[in-house]
């Protein structure tokens, strides 16, 4: 038996589209591009160890997560690889951050005073990347006052500068803000006049959106942090393309079918009630899954190929469609329903999700919960 038949609600992740989607980054920014992956917040809700042991034989370069607990997610699945702590680092981490060889992301000089302490009484040398903020305004050496900071770390014994980055904001809308970060980055850089050998801004907005635009700058960016188009999204404005392809799909199952009268109200607060008589689907899915609480009366489910409404709340549990049509005439118990993904010959992708939801791809992907079971196809390798 299919061991799927047995959940009412999971997630399935294709490593083929993984792995296309990985070859046509690859193709977009050339050979020579070095690719950090974000595998933050459970791989954007895929699984951690799994996709971290796909991109390994994918062929990425450095790993890039949030928090120190994922980094030593991903040293458990494979020892040696560069793994970036693309948030700042808590005093109480910087031990165990140092004796795994994971590179902290330094934003004060007091962080990188922390690290040298800390390295020095290992033993060691701990390569470091310095985070310049030129307008995201949250983590990072502000521009401005970049230059003398990133100097003293370079003269640190005990601490390597291996890397420079900064952060778009509205990449996906404001190509030319993006480039005047662009221009103050190569400022910081060229004033710092140390040398520092991997420099870096694109996440996947950045690589769709600006990466071209800023080639006039040369080899200054040598890194590119793509997470949601490796996942095969394009973020929610930017032209499609038709190359990537999504690798999560959101799946469950009708648990019953039932005929109500006209009159009769659905869900909690009573918020649908039935203008005629109709037949309904019982999902088996719910918000303590991860289907928001938000796509009450507003989102649609794939069933047989097809859209299906959903009518009134969502509950923790189970959300309610609207199967009345004549060809769910026979729909039973089991039947697989598409929350988000391809059934037939319709796809509900996690940007049109997130739109009815009020929100973005990266919140709908990682809001699915761990009472979801992840089930993998294709081959990892
Ligand atoms: C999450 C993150 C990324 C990846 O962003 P996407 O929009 O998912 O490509 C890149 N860089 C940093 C610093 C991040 O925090």
């Amino acid at each position: 038996m299919n061991p799927t038949e047995l959940y009412r609600t999971w997630v399935e992740v294709s490593f083929d589209a993984l792995r296309n989607n990985l070859a046509w980054i690859r193709h977009r920014v050339g050979p020579r591009v070095k690719i950090l992956a974000v595998v933050k917040a459970d791989a954007y809700g895929h699984g951690l160890p799994q996709i971290a042991g796909a991109l390994m034989h994918g062929g990425v370069d450095i790993f890039g997560v949030a928090t120190l607990n994922e980094a030593l997610g991903v040293r458990a699945v494979g020892a040696g690889w560069p793994i970036l702590l693309l948030g700042s680092s808590l005093p109480a981490e910087v031990e165990t951050a140092v004796r795994h060889n994971v590179m902290p992301t330094i934003s004060s000089l007091d962080e990188a005073r922390r690290f040298q302490r800390e390295a020095a009484r290992q033993q060691k040398t701990l390569a470091v990347h310095v985070k310049v903020d030129t307008g995201m305004g949250r983590l990072g050496f502000w521009h401005e006052e970049a230059v003398k900071p990133i100097q003293r770390i370079a003269a640190l014994p005990n601490l390597r500068l291996q890397g420079i980055y900064t952060h778009f904001p509205s990449a996906e809308d404001d190509a030319a803000f993006s480039l005047e970060q662009v221009e103050k980055f190569h400022a910081v850089v060229r004033g710092a006049g140390v040398r520092i050998p991997l420099r870096h801004a694109d996440n996947s907005a950045g690589v769709l959106n600006v990466h071209a635009g800023s080639r006039r700058l040369g080899s200054l960016f040598n890194v590119v942090r793509p997470g949601l188009m490796m996942y095969g999204i394009v973020p929610p404005g930017l032209p499609p393309v038709p190359q990537l392809q999504p690798t999560l799909s959101f799946k469950s199952r009708v648990i019953l079918v039932k005929r109500i009268a006209a009159g009769r109200s659905v869900s909690y607060g009573r918020t649908f009630v039935a203008q005629q008589p109709m037949r309904v689907a019982i999902i088996g899915a719910g918000y303590g899954d991860g289907y928001s609480r938000d796509l009450s009366n507003r989102g649609e489910v794939l069933i047989r190929g097809h859209r299906c409404p959903v009518l009134g709340r969502v509950t923790m549990d189970q959300t309610i469609a609207d199967v009345s049509d004549a060809r769910f005439r026979d729909l039973a118990p089991g039947e697989e329903v598409a929350l988000v993904g391809r059934q037939g010959r319709d796809c509900i992708t996690a940007v049109e999700l997130a739109a009815w939801a009020g929100t973005i791809p990266w919140e709908a992907m990682t809001s699915i919960t761990k009472r979801v079971p992840r089930v993998y196809t294709g081959a990892a390798t």
